[in-house]
Formats: C-alpha cells, structure tokens, sequence
C-alpha cells in the first residue's frame, strides 16, 4: 500500500477505537444511573416485615402477570401487598441483576410509592 493510504487506513482505525471506547462508556454511565434509579431510598431498602412470595420470569410473561394485576407502564417487574404478603414479580433477562430488582420490588412492598420519590 501507498505511504498516504497506509496513514488514512491508521487514521480512520483510530477514529473508530475512539468512537468505540467513547460510546462503550456512555452505555456504562446509563447502565450505572440505571442501576442508581433502581436503588430505593434507605427508609424502604430494608427486608419485608412478612412473607415474601417471588416469581422469577422472562420480562415477556412478567408483563403479563403485572398488568393483570394492574400494572402499567414500562414496567419490567411489579410488586403488591396482599392479605399482609408481599408479591414480587422480578425479570431473569433484563439489564440489572435479579437482586437489584428485588430490593427494589421489596421496597413497594415497604411503602416506597409507584412514582419512585427519593428520599
Ligand atoms: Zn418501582
């Protein structure tokens, strides 16, 4: 190859490696406020006084499962108090770990309400 084309073929190889690099941590830093959102506040990220009845599925039949129980929204799990038990519905295939969704779910069972205020 020509010195010129050899020097444009580096130059547009490290286009792309930046290009990687830079959007490889825009997705980390959404994942980690993601992850942050998902965190309730201290006063409700505590176990629940009482039984805790969890089902663990693919968000597709979880939707399902919720919205009969009146869930809305883009909801990818769910959570309601019944006869003084705490039911979670909690995905296997979405972005955070099963146990971040439940403390999460667990604290709408402690009282943290649907529209996630903080604190
Ligand atoms: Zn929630």
């Amino acid at each position: 190859m020509p010195r010129q084309v050899t020097v444009r073929v580096w130059v547009i190889i490290a286009v792309a490696v930046v290009a990687v690099v830079v959007m490889s941590a825009a997705s980390e830093v959404r994942y980690l406020r993601y992850m942050g959102e998902l965190e309730p506040p201290t006063q409700y990220n505590h176990p629940y006084d009482g039984p805790v009845d969890e089902r663990v599925m693919p968000v597709a039949e979880l939707r399902a499962l919720c919205g009969s129980v009146g869930a809305s929204g883009p909801f990818v799990a769910c959570a309601w108090v019944s006869d003084r038990v705490c039911h979670i519905v909690l995905p296997k295939d979405e972005q955070a770990p099963v146990s971040t969704y439940r403390r999460h779910e667990i604290a709408h069972c402690n009282g943290w309400p649907a529209n996630h205020p903080r604190g």
